[in-house]
């Protein structure tokens, strides 16, 4: 009988690590247990849809191919019978499992505000949670059709929720309880920065406030004030989703604790993604899902090596806005040198700070010019310049840019899709011979839309390549106008199943 893996948890960690082990361990029974109704997607673009840039089916992952995997959405597991090595799903079908894996994600933070939940605990009338597509049908469904929209959160989701909905014609209310907008990652100076821009995209920021209770119309304030509002979003953290695992009697902290193998404390089940806590992080963002997917792969097939942590670099999806937060971002770090420059009169805010000559992080707020070369230093470990003003205002390039012809294949391009080089080129190779064909088949550039500048050059380079195959692969000497991500080679990941197209893609 052949082993069987079954993954509860069709989110981007559950979807990645079915690829991978359909891919790698092709004699394995693997099964994807979702409780969403939807096929895979990648929430990270959710964002657009409520603007209106992205149909719904364009956020959906690539299908696993026949025979390889097999997904039932609409299906959630109540619970794990560690002894008999089963799981029962809500109608009480009882799936067995080798092992097992928890990608259950990560559900939406409801602050206890009076009148913000009904009786069962789901948002009142009149408020959505955002974090699933069924959410944004929700919002959709829920638009007033000239009211005022209020958003309870001014962290990174809530101002690119809000931002989406200016974008469609509404002004909107965002209330956050930090000092000021993205207080996690900013400090007061490019707080103030950002709120002042985002004021001119008819997103107002009230911070420092408290809610104190939704009326149904109204979200009502610690300072006696209230705002109106047709519509309440939602975006006020998450917490990880870990009831199975604490119902099985596994170790659970802020989420269901795993060792750099990824294992829970029993060694047949793990866990990644947002419901995981590795080394006490609960990590909540993308890349570490996707990274994590490889890491678990390797160690279900045999070629175990352990999770390390991931290098991020946050970018504010917020159309007039460029602010991308590097690593720490303008956290302290004990002995590290920093450099800080701003220029209020034009919103521009940097903060970059490097420890033992390396970037470690950084704050970079209308410094789109610097965000390529400064994420690239960061990512490479590679010794910052001497002259750190000059790689702050975008004229220190970080060494040459990598030419896009000698870049492993499977260098990730787009952090948010998890796009790597060869996708690019199966996408070209197949027709997509334009940006924007590429963008479509692949889904790169359309998170946050970082990796531009990268998708262009590397489309300049698949044409001058496929037009004269004898060329030398490197640059085309036509630079980006606006080179907001450079090529870099950090993020290797092992495809899952792509045809071979021997010409252009690289081992
Ligand atoms: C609107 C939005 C925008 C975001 N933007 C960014 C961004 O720009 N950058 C970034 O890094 N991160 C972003 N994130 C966070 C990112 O989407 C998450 O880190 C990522 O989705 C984590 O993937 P996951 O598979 O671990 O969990 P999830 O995506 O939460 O998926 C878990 C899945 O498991 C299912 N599940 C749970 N319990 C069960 C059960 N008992 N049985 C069956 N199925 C179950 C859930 O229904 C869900 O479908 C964003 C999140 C949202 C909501």
């Amino acid at each position: 009988m052949s082993r069987r893996i079954v993954i509860v948890g069709n989110g981007p960690a559950g979807h990645r690590l079915a690829e991978l082990l359909g891919a790698r361990a092709p004699g394995t029974d693997v099964t994807v247990l979702g409780a969403e109704c939807e096929p895979a997607y990648n929430r990270v673009l959710l964002p657009s849809v409520l603007a209106g840039r992205l149909t719904a089916e364009a956020t959906y992952l690539a299908q696993h191919p026949e025979g390889r995997v097999r997904v039932r959405t609409g299906v959630s597991v109540a619970s794990i019978d560690r002894q008999q090595r089963n799981v029962r799903t809500g109608e009480g079908v009882v799936l067995p499992y080798d092992h097992l894996v928890l990608a259950t994600g990560a559900a939406c933070f409801l602050p206890p505000l009076r009148g913000l939940a009904d009786e069962e605990g789901q948002p009142a009338k009149g408020v959505v949670a955002l974090r699933t597509l069924a959410d944004c049908r929700l919002v959709e469904d829920r638009l007033p059709v000239r009211g005022r929209i209020a958003v309870l959160g001014g962290g990174v989701l809530g101002l690119e929720v809000a931002r989406a909905l200016t974008e469609r014609g509404y002004g909107v209310e965002v209330v956050h309880g930090g000092a000021h907008a993205m207080d996690r990652q900013l400090g007061p100076a490019a707080g103030a920065l950002l709120e002042g821009a985002l004021d001119g995209l008819r997103v107002r920021v009230l911070a420092g406030r408290t809610a104190t209770a939704w009326t149904g119309d109204r979200l009502a304030l610690d300072d006696g004030s209230s705002v109106p509002a047709d519509l309440l979003i939602v975006c006020a953290g998450v917490v990880p989703e870990t009831s199975l695992a604490r119902d099985a009697g596994l170790r659970v902290g802020r989420g269901v604790v795993v060792d750099e193998y990824l294992r829970t404390s029993d060694p047949r089940i793990h866990a990644l993604g947002d419901c995981a806590e590795v080394g006490g992080e609960v990590s909540g963002l993308i890349a570490p899902a996707w990274e994590q997917a490889e890491v678990l792969a390797g160690v279900l097939t045999g070629e175990p090596r352990p999770y390390t942590g991931t290098r991020t670099i946050t970018r504010l999806k917020v159309r007039g806005v460029d602010l991308a937060v590097i690593g720490v971002g303008e956290r302290e770090v004990a002995g590290a040198e920093t450099v800080v420059l701003t220029d209020p009169s034009r919103g521009q805010y940097a903060r970059l700070s490097v420890l033992d000559s390396q970037v470690v992080g950084a704050v970079l707020l209308g410094f789109p010019d610097s965000v390529a070369a400064v994420g690239q230093l960061f990512d490479s470990g590679a010794a910052a310049p001497n002259d750190r003003l000059s790689l702050l205002m975008g004229r220190a390039v970080a060494g040459p840019a990598p030419d896009p012809g000698a870049l492993p294949g499977q260098t990730v391009i787009c952090r948010c899709s998890n796009v790597t080089k060869n996708d690019l080129a199966t996408a070209w190779l197949r027709g997509a011979r334009e940006e924007a064909e590429l963008a479509q088949a692949t889904r790169a550039t359309t998170g946050c839309g970082g990796c531009r500048g990268s998708v262009r050059e590397i489309c300049q380079w698949l044409r001058t390549k496929h037009d004269q195959p004898d060329a030398d692969a490197g640059r085309t000497g036509e630079e980006p106008d606006r080179p907001v991500d450079r090529l870099s080679p950090s993020h290797p990941r092992r495809d899952a199943h792509h045809d071979p197209v021997p010409e252009l893609l690289a081992p």
